[in-house]
């Protein structure tokens, strides 16, 4: 059996909620103003109550609203799929499942959260927001869940990719977004940034800058964010969830559990899940994965860092390379980011999972023999996983070892021909570990003392 399909009744019916079980505190959110935590009303300035709650909350479970399931339903419970050819062209004795999240309406796991977070901001009587985005998934995701509860959405796009993915903006204009390229004229942050630096590229940093000033500025406006926070996670432990009892109908169980890392969000869907069973006993092994241009859990620091450029979002404990440290320009651009979720930042610090790196000329390796076996191409972000675990995968052949991997494919690529055919055609630039930039940037982080 290679497909292991769900049928719609199995779809999980809530969210699950790692703070309930973790073995070690969490560090609050710090407030850029006062230095001392958040308090709920400075976050009600651009969240809506139900996601601050989810934020803060240690319920360990969450029912998903039934208008949030009906349009989940639209592509979920998604595949999991054993890659038995993979497995053959490897020689391995591993088995190697992947849970196939390219099946969603934005190629991506994104619409996850995409959809409940614009339910929460509907139902708490907001009708337009704002966000940011980087390679373009995100801003995808959140422009068709604004489209299914008519809400307005605006979307700082980084300047790059707006120039170099001309598509994915017709993707959201598609969907009745409007699409502006960071930095902008339209906000403080990014005027002050085009002054300085005319020419900048822009960076994910600076556009959730632009995109939270103007939600604080604007009462009939709040922010989303498609990743790295607490909810965001809650809402894609839905993977980790649905791949559980797809295993279990396989009889299978994992040893080791493989995700991309760019801020946790689809590392933590599929992973958090697991580790609710590893805290109770079970031994699995789980794995984030990140480029080695933009090493935020491998060679970052453990240390409380804004989340933007602009010293606008709450200072959060996690793994950082700085919060103006701008990333080479890697294809996977949904990886370039200086922070991580606090919550995979504190599993790491603690020992609870690992990490890893892969180098930009190994992810289209990897994705070149995943395509040619499994009929996918991979996106360039989710290729880190694959790289990972082809590598594990010739250790265990090594060992002569007959475990079992699953790692998530958190998207198609079918938006990044470019970066494939740049691939092809030998053009491809490897980006170095930025040793210099990081440790200038990492002089800047916030004093916070609680
Ligand atoms: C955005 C994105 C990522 C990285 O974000 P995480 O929050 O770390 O999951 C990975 N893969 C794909 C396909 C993406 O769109």
């Amino acid at each position: 059996m290679d497909k292991i399909l769900l049928s719609q009744k199995d779809m999980p019916k809530q969210w699950y909620n790692i703070l309930a079980d973790l073995p070690f505190p969490m560090a609050p959110p710090v407030s850029p103003v006062t230095g001392q935590p958040v308090t709920p009303d400075e976050m009600l300035r651009i969240f809506p109550g139900p996601l601050l709650e989810q934020e803060m909350s240690p319920q360990r479970f969450f029912e998903i609203p039934e208008p949030v399931m009906e349009i989940l339903s639209l592509w979920r419970p998604t595949p999991l799929i054993r890659a038995h050819r993979l497995e053959k062209a490897l020689g391995t004795p591993a088995r190697i499942y992947y849970k196939y999240e390219g099946v969603s309406p934005a190629g991506s796991h994104k619409p996850n959260t995409a959809v409940p977070q614009a339910y929460y901001n509907k139902i708490s009587g907001i009708n337009r927001l704002t966000t940011e985005t980087g390679a373009g998934q995100w801003g995808s995701s959140l422009a068709f869940a604004c489209q299914q509860f008519g809400m307005d959405l605006r979307v700082y796009m980084v300047r790059i990719s707006f120039t170099q993915k001309p598509y994915r903006r017709t993707f959201m204009r598609l969907f009745g977004a409007e699409v502006v390229a960071s930095p902008s004229e339209l906000t403080q942050a990014g005027r002050d940034m085009l002054a300085a630096h005319p020419d900048t590229p822009g960076s994910l940093g600076l556009a959730i800058s632009e995109a939270v000033e103007e939600a604080a500025g604007r009462p009939d406006t709040n922010y989303a964010l498609g990743s790295v926070l607490n909810h965001v996670l809650l809402h894609q432990t839905i993977i980790g969830q649905e791949a559980m009892k797809q295993l279990a109908l396989a009889n299978d169980y994992p040893d080791f559990i493989y995700g991309c890392h760019g801020g946790g969000s689809n590392f933590g869907g599929i992973a958090l899940p697991f580790l609710r069973e590893k805290f109770a006993g079970k031994d699995v092994t789980a794995i984030a994965v990140e480029p080695a241009s933009c090493p935020t859990l491998t060679k970052g620091t453990f240390a409380f860092d804004y989340g933007d450029t602009a010293k606008l979002t709450p200072i959060m404990q996690m793994y950082t390379l700085g919060h103006d440290f701008m990333p080479p320009a890697v294809h996977a651009g949904g990886l370039r980011y200086h922070g991580a979720a606090p919550i995979v930042s504190a599993l790491l610090n603690h020992g609870v999972i690992g990490a890893e790196t892969v180098d930009q000329s190994d992810i289209f390796k990897a994705a070149l023999v995943f395509a040619r076996t499994e009929g996918i191409i991979p996106a360039p972000e989710s290729c880190h996983a694959i790289a990972a675990v082809i590598r594990k995968a010739a250790q265990l052949k090594e060992e002569g070892a007959s475990k079992t991997i699953l790692f998530n494919l958190s998207g198609h690529g079918h938006f990044d021909m470019g970066a494939y055919e740049a691939y092809l055609d030998n053009t491809l630039e490897d980006f170095a570990y930025p040793a210099e930039a990081i440790e200038e940037s990492l002089k800047h982080l916030p004093e916070v003392n609680l």
